[in-house]
């Protein structure tokens, strides 16, 4: 399944460019807006699986899916996890050793935003892009072995861990401000639930500034992967419906080029995972 907002509106792609508005296919049962369908998520899955396989993409009714109305697939979560240095290569650009729980931090939600945005750059001009795969849990999670991780992740969604680092770097080991600026989280187009994957441990991701490649790796080169981040994280505390896990960035940032390159007003980001699609985010 592929789960967007239209809008505010919870949608199920059909194609890129066509979707069943949840609300209206269920009845009133699910949605109308994501939060109201992660609180829901278990029943939700399984409607939409019905839904999909055979009577409403039959009969139901479509809408048009225009992009530029596409918000962030989850908008509203509780909690927002940043990994940091979860691939060797980039550990080793940013010239820090292995880490070996995974490097925690988080991103305020306020910095959550859509898959089309418009960010306006902070002082400071040192603003970089990480391109990462984003976990939506589904399930509430608590004590969850890696084992069970996956049957608790509604789905996958490309997203851009944006930071100014000068302010990142600047309060000791306390990263989170310098990556929650307004609109320092876009994420989206979709989410697209596990099972849509040949294997959603490995995904090929990348990401361009002005049509110039920075970035390129695959999720199997992540030092924890995402079972691995669910339980490390839940052994502490519970995951919830709806909460974003950023899984962490490939080697290509700004910082550790040389010399060091930062986004400048106008510039584009082009951020995409095999398998879910691309994000455009611009800057001012
Ligand atoms: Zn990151």
């Amino acid at each position: 399944m592929k789960l967007a907002n239209l809008g505010g509106r919870a949608v199920l792609m059909v194609t890129d460019t066509e979707a069943f508005d949840v609300a209206t296919a269920s009845a009133g049962r699910f949605g109308p807006a994501l939060p109201a369908v992660y609180a829901d998520w278990t029943e939700f899955a399984r409607w939409a699986s019905f839904w999909l396989g055979g009577s409403g993409r039959d009969s139901g009714e479509t809408v048009a899916v225009d992009a530029h109305r596409l918000q962030a697939p989850s908008p509203e979560a509780r909690q927002v996890f940043g990994i940091g240095l979860n691939y060797r290569a980039h550990a080793e650009e940013s010239g820090r050793d292995l880490p070996a729980k995974p490097a925690t931090f988080t991103k305020f939600p306020g910095s959550i935003t859509g898959p089309f945005a418009e960010v306006e750059l902070p002082e400071g001009g040192s603003t970089d892009w990480e391109v990462e795969l984003v976990v939506v849990m589904g399930q509430r999670a608590h004590r969850v072995a890696a084992a069970d991780a996956w049957s608790h992740v509604a789905g996958l969604t490309v997203g851009q861990d944006l930071s100014e680092r000068n302010l990142q770097f600047a309060a000791g080991m306390q990263f989170s401000l310098g990556k929650s600026y307004p609109g320092f989280g876009p994420i989206g187009p979709w989410l697209v639930s596990p099972d849509e994957f040949d294997d959603p441990d490995d995904l090929e991701l990348w990401c361009s500034v002005d049509g110039v490649e920075m970035q390129r790796s695959r999720t199997s080169d992540l030092i924890f992967t995402v079972p691995a981040l669910i339980e490390e994280l839940s052994a502490v505390l519970a995951l919830c419906p709806g909460d974003l896990i950023f899984t962490g960035t490939p080697a290509g940032v700004g910082m550790a080029r040389q010399p060091p390159t930062f986004l400048q007003p106008g510039q584009v980001v082009v951020s995409g995972i095999e398998g879910i699609g691309e994000i455009v985010t611009r800057f001012r």
